[in-house]
């Protein structure tokens, strides 16, 4: 999977960057101080130098690609692709690991909105790819630094006038970012958070036309998508185009299997020049849940192609494994003499096509019985010396 992403990475022009897994953990604290991936989800630790040094795995690469560019100064626009472990002390559950693997691109240098949809553009082509077909792209412009004080001001006033109708943990989260009130799943903060002002109802004349010029390109290219107004998503530093690729075949809360957007202030703030970036991030673990949940990779046809069954309390489990597996043909077997019902049930399990049983009558005959797994699940009795040759056949007219 991450080969394939890295191909059509490329493609599209993307080199690969190649982070540190930690850094200081000042690098991520610019993510911003009221975002939960910092606050509360960082694996932090103090290094053996003296005075110590304050390090963190890393949350997520985004931070680090800006922190690379503020050191190296690529010229813009720089385009980077990316794979690899992140790491959030977060409650596990399905869909969400404390390690994850995600892969990546970012684009430095340019708020061309034909760069927002590219990178859109990438990350639908590569679900697309796959074979996933219940993908739902939502997008959302958040407001730039001109913008959105006023809509968080307004945002603010009419969470704080409606707190008594939210959970006590949206009047928590309230206190500290009422942003990310609007990202409760809660049932109890539904109400509330249907009638809060939008994001999209403040948008300067400039952020407004950025995300029509977005949308514009992506319905040009015949991408379809939902607008989202109350997207606000997990990282603090997004500013205009945000997006999340939502898999509708988890039913689990954890059904976002990507994001992005744009953090035009970033770099900046982590000491470089000016320079406006957007990128994505998807979560290649639950990709594979959604590859899974759409059943959209064939079986593997097992290795293991003869179960050997043999309740003749003998060697010939061994004997006949030995001489399947000399002539290239995987074969298996059950241990500590059980009984046929249970190493059938072993067989059945094994992803072996054939069983060869040897019973007491068989052992007396010089014979096996090969019994179809599969198919219409017939059985036939051959001599120990045609063995090999049998199974070979069947298995070559099988395959
Ligand atoms: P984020 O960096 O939070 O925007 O996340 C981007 C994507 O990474 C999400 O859409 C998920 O697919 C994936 N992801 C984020 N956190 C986790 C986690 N704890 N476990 C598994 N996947 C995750």
């Amino acid at each position: 999977m991450i080969n394939a992403f890295a191909r059509q990475a490329e493609q599209a022009g993307f080199g690969e960057i190649m982070s540190p897994i930690f850094e200081d953990i000042g690098v991520f604290k610019r993510l911003g101080e009221s975002t939960d991936v910092v606050t509360k989800e960082m694996f932090d630790f103090f290094d053996k130098g003296d005075p110590p040094q304050h390090l963190a795995l890393r949350p997520e690469l985004t931070a680090s690609v800006c922190r690379a560019f503020a050191e190296h100064r690529p010229t813009p626009a720089w385009k980077v692709w990316y794979e690899g472990p992140q790491f959030r002390y977060e409650q596990p559950q399905a869909g969400r690991y404390r390690q994850f693997t995600q892969v990546g691109v970012e684009t430095l240098g340019t708020d061309d909105p034909q760069a927002d949809v590219d990178t859109v553009v990438l990350g639908w082509r590569f679900y697309q790819s796959l074979g996933l077909r219940e993908v739902t792209l939502l997008i959302n412009s958040l407001g730039d630094a001109n913008c959105r004080p006023a809509y968080l001001a307004a945002l603010q006033a009419y969470l704080s006038s409606n707190a008594l109708g939210l959970s006590p943990q949206s009047q928590a989260t309230l206190e500290r970012n009422p942003l990310r009130v609007l990202d409760s799943k809660r049932p109890e903060d539904e109400a509330v958070i249907a009638g809060a002002p939008l994001m999209v109802d403040f948008l300067s004349d400039e952020t407004a036309e950025h995300f029509a010029a977005v949308r514009a390109g992506l319905d040009q290219l015949g991408i379809p998508y939902e607008l989202s107004p109350r997207l606000v998503r997990g990282l603090d530093y997004y500013t205009r185009t945000t997006f999340e690729f939502a898999a509708e075949a988890l039913t689990s809360a954890q059904n976002a299997v990507g994001g992005g957007g744009r953090y035009d202030g970033l770099v900046e703030a982590l000491g470089g020049p000016p320079t406006p970036g957007i990128g994505f991030a998807l979560g290649v673990d639950r990709i594979l849940l959604a590859c899974d949940a759409e059943g959209v990779f064939a079986d593997e046809e097992s290795t293991v192609k003869v179960f050997v069954v043999d309740v003749t309390e003998t060697n010939e489990a061994l004997r006949i494994c030995e001489e399947l597996r000399a002539a290239g043909l995987g074969a298996d077997r059950a241990y500590d003499g059980r009984s046929m019902k249970a190493q059938m049930k072993v067989a059945d399990r094994s992803g072996a096509r054939f069983a060869v049983i040897v019973g007491d009558d068989e052992l007396a005959a010089g014979e096996v019985t090969v019994r179809d797994l599969r198919g219409d699940g017939g059985q036939q009795r051959v001599p120990n010396h045609q063995l090999v040759a049998t199974i070979a056949q069947a298995v070559g007219s099988v395959t």
